[in-house]
Order: C-alpha cells, then structure tokens, then sequence
C-alpha cells in the first residue's frame, strides 16, 4: 500500500482506539496520558523557541460553502464577512516595516477563500509586500470549477499554489485537479479524503494550564493570523468572536493574547511573543482534544465546540 494512503489510514486506527469520544477506561485514560506526556517533552522545546522566520495567514472570508461539524475556524456559525483591501493593505504595510522580508510564507483561508469577490486583489497585494515568500490559498476546492480564468492567470503570474482538502462529498476532486494542472496551475491535494473531524473542546472558564495547551497545541507558534492589524499565535482568537455571537458566550480576547502591529517595536519582540503561551490557552482543553468524530455537516450546536460542563 502507497505510504500516503497508509499513513491516513494509521493514524486514524490510533486515534480512534485512544482517542474515543468518550474515554472513561482507566487503561486508556493512562496510555493517552503517557503518550501525552511524551508529546509535552518533544514539543517544549520546540514550541517555544521564536520562529526564525514569520508565517502567517490572512483569513479572506469568515463564512463557507461547506458546513462541517466542528469547522475550527467557526464557519458553519458565520454571518458573511469579506476582508477589506484597503485595511489589509494597511496591515501588509505596517509588517513589512517591521519585518521587511523575513517571511517564509502567506496563506489566504478562511471560511471558503474562494467566496472573496477580491481574491485577485488580495493575491497582488500580498505579492507587493512579500514578493519572495510562498503564497498558498487553502481551500475546500469546490469553487474551483467556477473561478473566471483571471483568477488562474493570476495565480500563475503571481506564484500562487492552491492547496485542496477533500472532503467526503459529492464532488469530483480527481477531475478538477487534473484539468487545472493540465493547464499548469500549482494545484495540490493529498489523495485521502478528511472523512473525519477533530475538535478542541474549550472550557467555558478560564481554568486550564495555559502553558501545557500551547505546548500541546498543534496550531501554537505555527498557524499564525493576521485581522485588524494584530498577530495572532492561532487563528482561533482571532474568529472567537462568532461562537460568542451564535452562542452569547463571554469568551475573551485580551490585549496580552495579540500583538497589535500599531505599537510593537521590533521584528525579535513580535517572534517572542508568538513563541509564549496566550492568556486565551487557559480556555482550551487540548488534553481533552477529540479525534475521529465522522465528517457531517454542522448542526450549528455548542457541543461542537464547547466542553460539557
Ligand atoms: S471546508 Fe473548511 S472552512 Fe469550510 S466549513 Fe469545512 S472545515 Fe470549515
Ligand atoms: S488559544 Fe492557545 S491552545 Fe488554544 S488553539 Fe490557540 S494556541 Fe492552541
């Protein structure tokens, strides 16, 4: 078997059989916390060192055309909501003076990239602030077929490289994929489809170790977001916003969990705060992490995303 079917499969056998949704056996409550505590000794060290370069995410639209259970950036919950050019633009400028071309790589996301009516703009915006970094837009690809074809020229001229998760529906990826790199777009997939979600439970308090979260978190230091002129470590406080709104949570942001690119003075000082822990980590319950939920579409319920009481 091709190693990149094996490796999905695998890694799905694991989780499931330690990672259940309800793990109350003592036996597996003990190994998952073994295996936890050598995952926190491999990934302190890495975790908290600064990146030597920035990378980071620019979320184009809050909302998306699919509706998954659990989507991690809240979209099944979103009202529409586009990037604003001129405010983004702001943004690039105001980092690219900080940090000039110290930046290995710009994803656009979301919610559904695609959905952005500007997505041309966005691409030459990003390329006049970071012309040598990658660019990749990560999208669900199911807007592909609809895209005009200035979008993929400019995605060629502008060196742009689409990523696409599969996503058990009725869609034919395989097509899609084909006829864009036929036409040379740097159009990319892994061949497996997502059929299964994860979820992050966040307590409704406050009340977890902030540091173990970041170090146990996969996206800490790593999946970092830019919105309204501030760096965030994840992009998940920079969407929180929209599980208060569908929920009236009272989840909080706080000027200690962003930089804020109006007052940060250097490039070292935005790459150390990146690498601490986030007073927000002390909401997520990434020891209670769940793997395996089978891919449906959102019924839009707090369980979802919040830990039972
Ligand atoms: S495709 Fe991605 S962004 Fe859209 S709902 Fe699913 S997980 Fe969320
Ligand atoms: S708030 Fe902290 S622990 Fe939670 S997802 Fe973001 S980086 Fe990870």
């Amino acid at each position: 078997m091709k190693e990149h079917i094996l490796k999905p499969r695998l890694r799905e056998l694991v989780y499931r059989s330690i990672y259940p949704f309800e793990n109350n056996r003592p036996i597996r409550r003990y190994v998952r916390d073994k295996i936890l505590q050598r995952q926190y000794h491999k990934q302190k060290d890495v975790k908290t060192v600064p990146l030597e370069q920035l990378q980071f995410s620019l979320h184009l639209v809050d909302h998306c055309n699919l509706n998954c259970i659990g989507c991690d950036h809240f979209s099944p919950l979103a009202s529409p909501w586009f990037a604003d050019l001129y405010e983004t633009e702001r943004d690039l400028l105001l980092l690219h003076e900080l940090i000039g071309e110290k930046c290995r790589y710009v994803h656009l996301f979301g919610g559904e990239p695609l959905l952005h009516p500007q997505i041309n703009d966005f691409i030459h915006l990003v390329r006049k602030y970071f012309p040598n970094s990658d660019l990749c837009i990560l999208t669900n690809g199911t807007l592909l077929p609809r895209m005009a074809d200035y979008f993929f020229t400019t995605c060629l001229e502008e060196r742009v490289q689409i990523r696409v998760t599969r996503y058990p529906i009725n869609f034919d990826y395989d097509k899609v994929l084909h006829e864009l790199q036929h036409r040379g777009i740097d159009v990319r997939s892994n061949e497996h489809v997502e059929k299964t979600m994860y979820m992050t439970p966040l307590s409704r308090k406050k009340d977890q170790d902030a540091t173990d979260s970041f170090i146990l978190c996969h996206r800490s230091n790593n999946c970092i977001t830019l919105r309204d002129g501030k760096l965030f470590t994840c992009p998940m406080m920079s969407v929180i916003h929209i599980l208060n709104q569908a929920f009236h949570t009272q989840y909080e942001v706080g000027p200690e969990d962003y930089i804020d690119l109006n007052t940060v003075r250097s490039y070292d000082e935005i790459m150390t705060k990146l690498a601490s822990p986030s007073s927000f980590c002390g909401y997520c319950k990434m020891r209670d992490m769940r793997f395996g939920i089978p891919w449906r579409t959102s019924k839009r319920v707090p369980e979802e995303w919040i830990a039972e009481l």
